[in-house]
C-alpha cells in the first residue's frame, strides 16, 4: 500500500482549484500592486478582490484584513502590535494567554515579558485542555493590554468557548485575539458572531499555500506594525504583496466556507471509528482533548509507558504519516508543553500520538491504520521495558 497520510492538522496538500487561482499571478500578472500602471492596476485588483473575499467570509470589511506571511506571523502582529499600542495608550501591560497555546503565541508572550516589560499571566486550562470564560473573568483587570485564547488545539483538538471568552473580554473592554489557525478548516470564522477583536489564519491548514496568513484587526483596535517600510495591508504590514499567494489563501478560504459541512460530515464517522477502536482495542490508553467539542477531524491520544517519536517512526515505516503533537515538537524527549497543561503524568505524556484526517482520507486507509497501530504500540512499549 502507498504510503497513507493523517496528519492534517500539521499542513494539507493545496486544492488544485487553489493552484489553479494561483497560477496566473505568477507569470502573466505579475505586476507590483503598488505600481501606477496596468500592469500594477491588474494585481492591485487582484489584492482587493482577496481582501473582499476573506473579509466576505468573516463577515467583516475588507480593509479589517491584513495579510501577513504564515499564521505564525499573524500571531505575532496581533500580541506584539496590540499589547505595544494598548501600553502605550492606557499604562495597560498584562497579558493573559494560555497553557495549550501554539508557540507562535506562547513564544511571542513570553518575548514581551522578557524583553519588553510586560507582566505574563498564564490562564490555566481544564483536563480537556480548555479555558473557561470564567477562568479568563477571574484574571481580568483593567491593567490587562490583551487576552489571547486560542479558537482550536493544534495538539489535542480541543474547541475553546470563543464567543463567551470574547464577551467577557469586551464587558471589560480588554482586547481579546484568538489563533484561529487550526480551527478555520472545519469552524465558522464569522467574527461579528465571535465577538473577537483579532483573529489568526494560516492558508495552509484549509488547502492552501504554506508561507501566507491573515490577521483579522477590528476598526478601531490599538495595534502597531511589527514590520515596517511601505504602506502595504493598510500599513500594518510593509512588504510588495505575495499576490499569487493571498489569492490563493482568499480561495481556499472561500471553499472551504462553502464546502466546510461536507468536509466535515466526511472526517467526522471517520474520526469517531478510530476514536472508538483505539480505545477498545489498546490498553493503557486515553484520550486527550475534549471528548465531544473537538474538531472534527481530529483523533488524539496518549499511550501508558510508550514513546511518541519511536511510535511516529514505526508508523512511518509502517507507511503511516502521523504526529504526536505540535510538528514543531518532534525530536523533543519531553513531554509538549500541552501534555503537561493537561496536568498528565510524564509515563502517559511522552506516549502521544495525533492522527487527523482530510479530505483525502479513506474508509479503508482508516481500517489499515487500525490494523496496525495495537502491534507498533506495543513494540514501542517493549523498547521501552527493556
Ligand atoms: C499551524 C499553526 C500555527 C502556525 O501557522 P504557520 O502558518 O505554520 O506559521 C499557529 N497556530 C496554530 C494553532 C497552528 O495550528
Amino acid at each position: 500500500m502507498d504510503k497513507i497520510y493523517l496528519d492534517y492538522a500539521a499542513t494539507t496538500p493545496v486544492d488544485p482549484r487553489v493552484l489553479e487561482a494561483m497560477l496566473p499571478f505568477f507569470s502573466d500578472s505579475f505586476g507590483n500592486p503598488s505600481s501606477v500602471h496596468r500592469y500594477g492596476q491588474r494585481a492591485e485588483a487582484a489584492v482587493d478582490d482577496a481582501h473582499e473575499t476573506v473579509a466576505a467570509v468573516l463577515h467583516c470589511r475588507p480593509d479589517e484584513i491584513v495579510f501577513t506571511s504564515c499564521g505564525s506571523e499573524s500571531d505575532n502582529l496581533a500580541l506584539r502590535g496590540a499589547a505595544l499600542a494598548v501600553r502605550g495608550q492606557t499604562g495597560a501591560d498584562r497579558i493573559l494567554t494560555s497553557r495549550a497555546e501554539h508557540p507562535a503565541v506562547s513564544k511571542t508572550a513570553a518575548d514581551l515579558e522578557k524583553h519588553y516589560g510586560f507582566r505574563l499571566e498564564w490562564l490555566e486550562v481544564d483536563e480537556f485542555g480548555r479555558v473557561t470564560p470564567e477562568t479568563v473573568e477571574r484574571a481580568l483587570g483593567p491593567d490587562v493590554a490583551l487576552v489571547s485564547v486560542m479558537y482550536a488545539n493544534n495538539e489535542i483538538g480541543t474547541v475553546n468557548p470563543i464567543a463567551e471568552i470574547a464577551e467577557v473580554c469586551r464587558r471589560r473592554g480588554v482586547l481579546f485575539h484568538t489563533d484561529a489557525v487550526q480551527a478555520a478548516a472545519y469552524l465558522p470564522v464569522d467574527v461579528e458572531a465571535l465577538g473577537v477583536d483579532l483573529m489568526s489564519l494560516g492558508a495552509h491548514k484549509f488547502y492552501g499555500p504554506k508561507g501566507v496568513g491573515a490577521l483579522y484587526v477590528r476598526k478601531g483596535t490599538p495595534i502597531l506594525p511589527v514590520q515596517t517600510g511601505g504602506g502595504q495591508e493598510h500599513g500594518l504590514r510593509a512588504g510588495t504583496s505575495n499576490v499569487p499567494y493571498l489569492v490563493g489563501l482568499a480561495e481556499a478560504l472561500r471553499l472551504t466556507a462553502e464546502e466546510r459541512a461536507s468536509r466535515a460530515a466526511h472526517v467526522r464517522p471517520l474520526r469517531d471509528h478510530i476514536i472508538g477502536a483505539v480505545l477498545e482495542s489498546i490498553p493503557d490508553a486515553r484520550l486527550t482533548g475534549h471528548p465531544a467539542e473537538r474538531l472534527p477531524n481530529h483523533a488524539s491520544f496518549v499511550f501508558h509507558g510508550a514513546d511518541g517519536n519511536t511510535l511516529l517512526q514505526l508508523l512511518d515505516t509502517a507507511g503511516f504519516a502521523c504526529s504526536s503533537g505540535s510538528a514543531c515538537k518532534t525530536g523533543n524527549p519531553e513531554p509538549s508543553e500541552v501534555m503537561a497543561a493537561l496536568g498528565l503524568p510524564r509515563a502517559w505524556g511522552l506516549g502521544s500520538l495525533r492522527v487527523t484526517l482530510g479530505a483525502g482520507t479513506t474508509a479503508e486507509e482508516v481500517q489499515a491504520f487500525l490494523f496496525s497501530l495495537p502491534g507498533l504500540v506495543e513494540k514501542t512499549r517493549n523498547f521501552n521495558r527493556r
